[in-house]
């Protein structure tokens, strides 16, 4: 028999859950991070391998190896330099790290002045990723930039998972010869894509209207901040950040809990949740 009293071991247990599992689940993905209006943003997806944008490098972004920068504001970007020297202190591998395409050099300048002054080598692969450009960040899973709409420029990123399908043509076909057709360079599979997860950043809600973006409204989960043309979207569940830190944080949780039911609800309406002189940290 255990000497340890009922409620502690509870505790116990509830501890040892909440270190395995951190975050909310949505959709089937774990998903953890923190955003704060001007302050730091960066959410993570750790089955994925990634998080985007890194305000201020939270421990659990290090083990990501690919990240995704939406925009320069410092509150996205600020942990970069950190994320990546942290990597390298730990001997993990050289992150891969995706910026839009127009700040790409400065990033770079950046990366040369944090050399120059400490010596390190910050290892990196950095992708500059122009709008509907696509990048495979693994044979399942790839990338595409969309336009989004700030003060500087900037993009969102939709992370599809791909299905590789034999042909119809081959199905049947003993595997020696399926083999020696993929031998020849014969094409003999096709894929079909699934948008899973939008992630926007800073943008004005200009970006749900764009024909371009219709991806994102269809993807699992959107990650955002602005609600607004709420019949477009056809997203299972939105996840809202960038909040200030002037909103409750019961508020928060409970407002993504009713986004994150959205497609059961069918509209939500989220404003007179939040409190105006109260701060709290949006954090999950
Ligand atoms: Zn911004």
């Amino acid at each position: 028999m255990s000497m340890v009293p009922k409620n502690d071991e509870t505790n116990l247990e509830a501890n040892s859950a909440t270190k395995k599992k951190r975050g909310i689940n949505i959709q089937g993905y774990q998903i953890e991070g923190l955003s704060i209006a001007g302050q730091e943003t960066c959410i993570i997806v750790p089955s994925l391998n990634l998080a985007f944008d890194i305000g201020r490098c939270p421990q659990r972004a290090i083990s990501q190896d690919f990240l995704f920068i939406s925009h320069g504001h410092m509150d996205h970007i600020g942990g970069l330099p950190m994320y990546v020297a942290t990597r390298g202190l730990f001997s993990m591998k050289p992150p891969t790290i995706f910026v839009p395409k127009a700040i790409k050099e400065d990033v770079e300048r950046l990366f040369d002045v944090h050399r120059a002054m400490d010596q390190s080598e910050l290892k990196n692969n950095l992708v500059g990723l122009d709008v509907g450009e696509e990048f495979y960040i693994r044979r399942d899973l790839k990338v595409k930039a969309f336009k989004t709409y700030h003060v500087i420029p900037s993009q969102g990123y939709v992370i599809y998972s791909v299905k590789h399908k034999l042909k119809q043509d081959y199905i049947g076909l003993p595997g020696h010869e399926i083999k020696a057709l993929k031998d020849k360079g014969v094409e003999i599979t096709t894929a079909t894509t699934s948008p899973e997860i939008a992630f926007t950043g800073d943008t004005t809600a200009d970006f749900i209207v764009d024909p371009a973006n219709v991806d994102v409204l269809r993807a699992k989960i959107l990650v955002m901040e602005v609600v607004k043309y709420a019949e477009k979207f056809l997203n299972k569940a939105i996840l809202l950040i960038h909040f200030s830190a002037r909103y409750y944080v019961e508020g928060i949780s409970f407002m993504s809990f009713l986004i994150s039911r959205a497609s059961e609800l069918g509209y939500c309406h989220v404003s007179g949740m939040a409190n105006g002189n109260t701060r709290g940290t949006w954090g999950f």
